[in-house]
C-alpha cells in the first residue's frame, strides 16, 4: 500500500504546484498517472475499512504525539554512552549528561557540587550500582533523599559473584539465595563489605554485552513510564544493536584457543567476560574487585610466581589507572611479558577506538585476542 500512498501524494503535490502540473500534463504519462491515482484511491478506501486501525489513521493524519524531553544523568562513561543513544533515538532535544569524564576510574570518582545539583534536578539518575561508584555513593544517597529518582542497573541484570575461582559450590549457593535477600539489605550493610569480600556481587556487568543490552531495555522501560513508549522502543533498538555487535566480540574472543584463555588483569574486573566466553582470570595486580585496594609486596611476589608457573605472557592493564604496578610485575616476571592496556573502567577518548560502548568492547576483544593468540 505504501507505493500507492506515494502515488497519491505525488499526484496531490503536482496538482497544487501549478507550473509542475502544467509541465507534466503536456506529456503522455499524465493520463496513466491519473488512472493509477484513481485505482489507488479505491484500494486505499477499502483497506482503511478492513483494517480499522487507529494507529494507521493517526499516521495518515500526521498527528503524531509530541515526544517529551527529559533530563537524564548517568554516572559512568559506559552507561552514558548507552543512555545517550537511547535518548538521542527517542527524544533528540533531551539532555543526557554523563558525570564521569573519559578516563576516570569509576571506583574513586567524586562529583562536583554542580554535578550533585544536576542529579537532583534531573528526571532520572542512572547509576551502575553494586558499590562500583564508591566515591559517588554519598552523593547518590543524598540526591535520592532530595527527591532524585536513582536507577541502579547492575542489581537488575542478574549479577554474578566475584571470584569464580573459588569453585562451583559458591556459585550454586549464590544463585539460590541472592534473589530474595539481596535487594533490601544491600544498602545498609555494604559498609562492612567495602573491600568486596568473597561472596559479594561483581558490579562490572558491562563486560557482558548481553547484560548491557538488558540494561538498555530496563533503562528504556523506566523512562517510558513517565515520558512515553518511544523510550522503551528505543531501549529495545539500542539493545538489539548491542546484541548484534556482541556476535563480533564473541567471534574474536572465541578465536583464542581454549588453553590460552587465561587473563591477568589490573583488578578483578573481567569476571563477566571470563564467565561468558570461557576464560579464566588467573590473577590480578590489585587483588580486589576495586581499584582502591593496594597489593602487598607479598601479593605482588605471588603474582609474579603465578605468571611464571602458568607461562602467562600478557598482563592486561586498565586505561583508567596508572600502569605502574602492572609494568613492575611484568618487568619482574620476565622480558617477554607484555602489558596491554584495555578499556576497563572508562571509554577512551577521540581516536582511541573506544569512543562509545560498542567500540570499546570490540577494541577490548581485539586487544585480548590479539595478545593471547601466540604468533
Ligand atoms: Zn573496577
Amino acid at each position: 500500500m505504501s507505493s500507492h500512498k506515494l502515488v497519491l501524494l505525488t499526484a496531490a503535490a503536482l496538482a497544487s504546484a501549478g507550473s509542475l502540473a502544467a509541465c507534466s500534463s503536456s506529456d503522455d504519462s499524465t493520463s496513466s498517472g491519473s488512472t493509477a491515482s484513481q485505482s489507488a484511491t479505491e484500494e486505499e478506501t477499502s483497506s482503511v475499512e478492513e483494517e480499522a486501525d487507529p494507529s494507521s489513521t493517526d499516521d495518515a493524519n500526521g498527528a503524531e504525539p509530541a515526544v517529551a524531553t527529559v533530563s537524564v544523568v548517568s554516572t559512568t562513561t559506559q552507561l552514558g554512552s548507552v543512555v545517550g543513544d537511547i535518548v538521542a533515538c527517542a527524544s533528540p532535544d533531551s539532555t543526557a549528561i554523563t558525570l564521569m569524564p573519559i578516563g576516570a576510574d569509576p571506583h574513586d570518582f567524586s562529583p562536583s557540587s554542580a554535578q550533585v545539583a544536576s542529579m537532583v534536578t534531573s528526571d532520572l539518575v542512572i547509576a551502575n550500582g553494586l558499590m562500583l561508584e564508591e566515591g559517588l555513593e554519598d552523593a547518590l544517597e543524598n540526591a535520592a533523599s532530595d527527591g532524585a529518582t536513582v536507577l541502579e542497573v547492575a542489581p537488575l541484570v542478574d549479577p554474578i559473584p566475584f571470584g569464580d575461582e573459588h569453585g562451583d559450590e559458591h556459585g550454586d549457593e549464590h544463585g539460590d539465595e541472592h534473589g530474595d535477600e539481596h535487594g533490601d539489605e544491600h544498602g545498609d550493610e555494604h559498609g562492612d563489605e567495602h573491600g568486596h569480600a568473597h561472596g559479594s556481587e561483581d558490579p562490572h556487568f558491562w563486560f557482558d554485552m548481553n547484560r548491557m543490552a538488558t540494561a538498555a531495555e530496563v533503562i528504556g522501560a523506566e523512562l517510558a513510564k513517565d515520558h512515553g513508549e518511544v523510550f522503551a522502543e528505543c531501549g529495545s533498538k539500542i539493545a538489539d544493536e548491542i546484541r548484534s555487535a556482541e556476535q563480533d566480540v564473541r567471534a574474536l574472543l572465541e578465536s583464542v584457543p581454549a588453553d590460552q584463555r587465561v587473563l591477568i588483569t589490573d583488578h578483578d574486573a573481567l569476571g563477566y567476560l571470563a564467565d561468558v566466553y570461557g576464560y579464566e582470570v588467573a590473577g590480578t595486580v590489585i587483588p580486589s574487585g576495586s581499584t582502591l585496594a593496594e597489593p602487598s609486596s607479598a601479593e605482588l611476589r605471588e603474582l609474579v610466581d603465578l605468571i611464571d608457573d602458568e607461562g602467562v605472557r600478557v598482563i592486561f592493564a586498565n586505561s583508567a589507572e596508572p600502569t605502574t604496578l602492572a609494568d613492575a610485575v611484568a618487568a619482574e616476571a620476565g622480558a617477554d611479558v607484555q602489558v596491554v592496556t584495555l578499556f576497563v573502567g572508562s571509554l577512551g577518548g577521540p581516536d582511541s577506538g573506544a569512543e562509545d560502548y560498542v567500540s570499546m568492547m570490540l577494541t577490548n576483544a581485539e586487544l585480548i585476542s590479539g595478545a593471547l593468540i601466540a604468533p
